[in-house]
Order: structure tokens, then C-alpha cells, then sequence
């Protein structure tokens, strides 16, 4: 096997196998000719560039494979049927019920902070604005609850969600991104200063939710390609 593959999330964790789409029929269409292959990650060829970023702790590498010798036993499922294996895998890994819990622990301490901090005399708790705004993310967080829950409610009775986990992706990552704007937007210029630092509000919580996801809504399937999906699934017509 031979070729190259960017941002794979803790390939240096380190990690003792990897999972690979491979083109196994040249020949083949688009999709077509694709299988996945199961990789010990100790098989001579691999190499793992880590890759920093400013999100946060360490995740992304770039994984190269150079003449990597995979036995046959470590291919999944059947000879080009790579395409629906990850379509349905990747259907599971889209819901991610962390993420809107995530969210919620952050309007939780935004709901504190805004009780027990006062702006020109006047709590913060106070301000419609701020109100409407916690209000608004509160709501929102009810919202991606349940779209959850509709996508888990499939998993459990043994169908596969993929409308259902493209809804809730495209939801919650972009709840996970308004939770880390509003927390900037109530702590202020302060809120940019990391966990390291002593002066930084609430322990740098608002830095760490607003840069750990912008990247959010790319992972996985960009929200555009989530719409295509969805789009998809409710019989719209394909795009050109
Ligand atoms: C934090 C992070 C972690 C990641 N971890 C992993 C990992 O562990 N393993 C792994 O395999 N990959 C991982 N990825 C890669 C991720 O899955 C891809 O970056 C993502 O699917 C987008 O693909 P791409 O980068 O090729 O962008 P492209 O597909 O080139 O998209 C570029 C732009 O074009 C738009 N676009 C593309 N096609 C269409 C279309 N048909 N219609 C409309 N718009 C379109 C996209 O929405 C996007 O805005 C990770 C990425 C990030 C950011």
C-alpha cells in the first residue's frame, strides 16, 4: 500500500492500529473501487508527522505509508465494499452525545458567572440581553438533546441514522461554537487568555471552547457535505 493520508486525529497517541480506505480497483469509478484495510501501525512504511496547531492539546498527524505490506486477513468486510462500510461508521461517529453536554456545562458556568458578576452595579444576571442570550443557547442545548436522542432511538432499534446523525451534527457542532462565542462575549478581552494563565477567567474555559471548535464543523464532514447528505436522504434533487 502506498499513499498519504492528513489530519488523523491521535495516530501518535500512540496508535496500534489504524483504519485506511485504500483504492484496491484502479479501474473503478469514484467510490467504486475502495476498500478498508485494518493496519498494524507497527508495519515497516509508516511514518507519523504530528501536526501543531493553536487548538488546544495535541491531536493532528499526517500519516504516510510507503510500500506497507497489509496481510490479507486485514481487509474489512469485502473487496470494494470500503465506500458503505464508511458510510455506515461514519453515520455512528457523527451524532457524538459529548458534544451538547459539553455545551451545557459551559451555559451552566456562564449562567454562574452572569448570577455572581456585576457590570456598572447591576448583575449581569439582570441584563436582557445577556438573558435572552443565555435563554437562546439554553434553548438550543434542549434542541440538540433531543435531536440526539432521535439518532440514538434509530441506533438502538438496529437501523442505521444518517439523516438523523447529519441533523444533529450540523446542530450541535455549530451549539459547541456559539457556547465558546458567548462565553467570550460575557467575560470580555480577558476571555482570550489561556489556562496557564493566572488572570484568565473561569480557568480559560471560554478560550478553550471557542478555539477547540472552530475546526469542529470540518471534522467528520464539513456542514456542507451534512446538507448534501441530508439533502440526500430527503429525496432532493443531487447537486450539478
Ligand atoms: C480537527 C479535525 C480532526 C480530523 N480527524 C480526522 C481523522 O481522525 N481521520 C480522518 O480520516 N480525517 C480526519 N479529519 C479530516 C476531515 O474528515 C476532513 O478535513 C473533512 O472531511 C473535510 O474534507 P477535506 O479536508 O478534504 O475538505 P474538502 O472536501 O476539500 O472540502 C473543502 C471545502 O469544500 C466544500 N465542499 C466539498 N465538497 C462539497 C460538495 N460536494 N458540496 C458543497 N461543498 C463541498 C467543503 O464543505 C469545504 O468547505 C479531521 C479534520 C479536522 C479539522
Amino acid at each position: 500500500m502506498n499513499g498519504q493520508k492528513i489530519w488523523t486525529s491521535y495516530a501518535d497517541a500512540p496508535a496500534q492500529w489504524c483504519l485506511a480506505l485504500v483504492r484496491t480497483d484502479p479501474d473503478a469509478p469514484g467510490s467504486a473501487g475502495i476498500s478498508v484495510l485494518l493496519i498494524d501501525m507497527a508495519s515497516p512504511g509508516i511514518t507519523v508527522r504530528p501536526i501543531p496547531t493553536l487548538a488546544g492539546p495535541h491531536e493532528l498527524n499526517e500519516v504516510f505509508f510507503d510500500d506497507v505490506v497489509v496481510p490479507a486477513d486485514c481487509l474489512l468486510g469485502r473487496q470494494e465494499q470500503g465506500w458503505e462500510i464508511v458510510r455506515t461508521g461514519l453515520a455512528f461517529e457523527r451524532v457524538g452525545v459529548a458534544r451538547y453536554a459539553r455545551a451545557g456545562f459551559v451555559l451552566e458556568v456562564l449562567v454562574d458567572h452572569a448570577r455572581s458578576t456585576s457590570v456598572g452595579g447591576r448583575p449581569l444576571a439582570e441584563d436582557p440581553l445577556v438573558r435572552a442570550k443565555l435563554a437562546d443557547l439554553r434553548i438550543r442545548c434542549e434542541a440538540a438533546r433531543l435531536v440526539s436522542y432521535q439518532a440514538i432511538a434509530r441506533q438502538a432499534a438496529g437501523t442505521v441514522p444518517v439523516a438523523e446523525a447529519a441533523v444533529a451534527r450540523m446542530h450541535n457542532t455549530v451549539l459547541e461554537q456559539l457556547a465558546g462565542q458567548l462565553a467570550l462575549e460575557l467575560l470580555g478581552p480577558a476571555a482570550q487568555l489561556t489556562h496557564d494563565d493566572p488572570d484568565a477567567p473561569l480557568g480559560g474555559l471560554a478560550w478553550r471552547q471557542w478555539v477547540r471548535n472552530i475546526p469542529t464543523t470540518v471534522a467528520a464532514g464539513t456542514l456542507e457535505t451534512q446538507k448534501n447528505i441530508l439533502g440526500r436522504a430527503l429525496g432532493l434533487p443531487r447537486s450539478a
